[in-house]
């Protein structure tokens, strides 16, 4: 019997790559998704990529009301396991509005997790993010590096992490894996899916994908007096479809694993780039002019963070294969393709 994975957010831009990589793999998919940042397009391209079993259930997970209509479809789908990506994701906002991440971000999580206890489904992996590690880390960092979030945004993620391991501690049967996922980048190769983000975009890749192709004028660099080799601030870039296959592998890690138990693992390539780096193989890639301007550092921003990814390799056998050249590549396949994201008329 093919393993049943619960996708939460599986039709957002990692949510989506995650998606096509289990299917591809053979597991039946259930995808939870409320479509509020996310577009029922990616669905159909889902299912275009990787023919298998998919299902979708159009639901908040935050939303009280939503509650049993989730526990009784992930009982009903017989899930084995899940994939938790659906939350909030705008720092910025985040410190606007933090009630409203705590209570989505919390919220969504608090009902997965009784869903999966009611179907006797105790395996998660937890999409988290380096920005758990705010400014308190040298790089590489590693896992055991200290933990301090600089805005809401990062603390949803420090306290789902902490919560799954508070679970996993008082019930020896769940098995969990925190992915602290550094920057990902990049599109599907077909550039059939990607990230279509709603309004102006707060990240580097998508921002520079709609300067190369016309839709905006010039990029900001935010600061490029920064202690590193050109100034600007130093990333680690990661594929999006590496990470995705990340987390097919932290699933089969649990499933191999004798007893229960939590653990973060960072997902990163463990090589950083500077941002006019970036904006350089951005121009190698496509061809285009990526014009930008220097302007005043972002609030919050550090000058570099990359992984220490050794214990990814260790334990689930994973590593970061595409270069930041493959990754300006497929952004550029799927935003050249795709100029509007999925609103894009062919
Ligand atoms: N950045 C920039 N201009 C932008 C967006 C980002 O110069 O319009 C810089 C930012 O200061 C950082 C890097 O690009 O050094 C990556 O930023 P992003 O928001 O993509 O990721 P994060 O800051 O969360 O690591």
């Amino acid at each position: 019997m093919a393993q049943k994975i619960v996708v939460t957010g599986g039709a957002g831009y990692i949510g989506s790559h995650v998606a096509v990589e289990l299917l591809s793999a053979g597991r039946d998919v259930l995808i939870i998704d409320d479509f509020s940042n996310a577009h029922p397009e990616a669905l159909a391209r889902i299912k275009e990529l990787a023919p298998g079993n998919l299902e979708l259930l159009e639901r908040d997970l935050a939303n009280p009301a939503h509650n049993d209509d989730i526990i009784a479809a992930v009982k009903a789908f017989g899930a084995d396991s899940a994939i938790h990506l659906a939350g909030l994701k705008a720092v910025g906002q985040s410190v606007a509005e933090p009630m409203l991440y705590y209570r989505t971000n919390i919220g969504a999580s608090l009902t997965l997790i009784r869903a999966l206890d009611a179907a006797n489904a105790k395996t998660i992996v937890f999409s988290s993010s380096a920005t758990v590690y705010g400014e308190l880390n040298d790089s590489p960092v590693d896992e055991a590096g200290k933990t301090g979030a600089a805005n809401p945004y990062g603390r949803t993620k420090l306290i789902i992490e902490d919560m799954l391991k508070d679970l996993a501690a008082a019930d020896g049967a769940w098995r969990v894996v925190n992915l602290r996922y550094f920057n990902p980048v990049g599109a599907h190769p077909s550039g059939r899916i990607g990230e279509d983000p709603n309004g102006v975009p707060n990240n580097l890749f998508p921002f520079i994908a709609q300067v190369a192709v016309g839709r905006r004028k010039k990029l900001m660099v935010f600061g490029d007096d920064y202690p590193t080799r050109d100034g600007t601030g130093i990333r680690d870039y990661i594929h999006v479809s590496d990470l995705a296959r990340g987390h097919l592998a932290a699933l089969d890690y649990l499933a191999g694993l004798e007893n229960g138990g939590a653990l973060d693992i960072n997902l990163g390539t463990g090589a950083g780039y500077s941002v006019l780096e970036a904006v350089a193989a951005f121009k190698r890639a496509s061809n285009r002019d990526v014009p930008y301007e220097i302007a005043p550092r972002r609030e919050g921003d550090i000058a570099e963070v990359y992984a220490n990814a050794k214990l990814a390799q260790k334990l689930l056998g994973w590593r970061a294969e595409k270069t930041i050249d493959e990754m300006c590549a497929d952004h550029w396949r799927w935003q050249s393709n795709n100029p509007d994201g999925y609103n894009t008329k062919v």
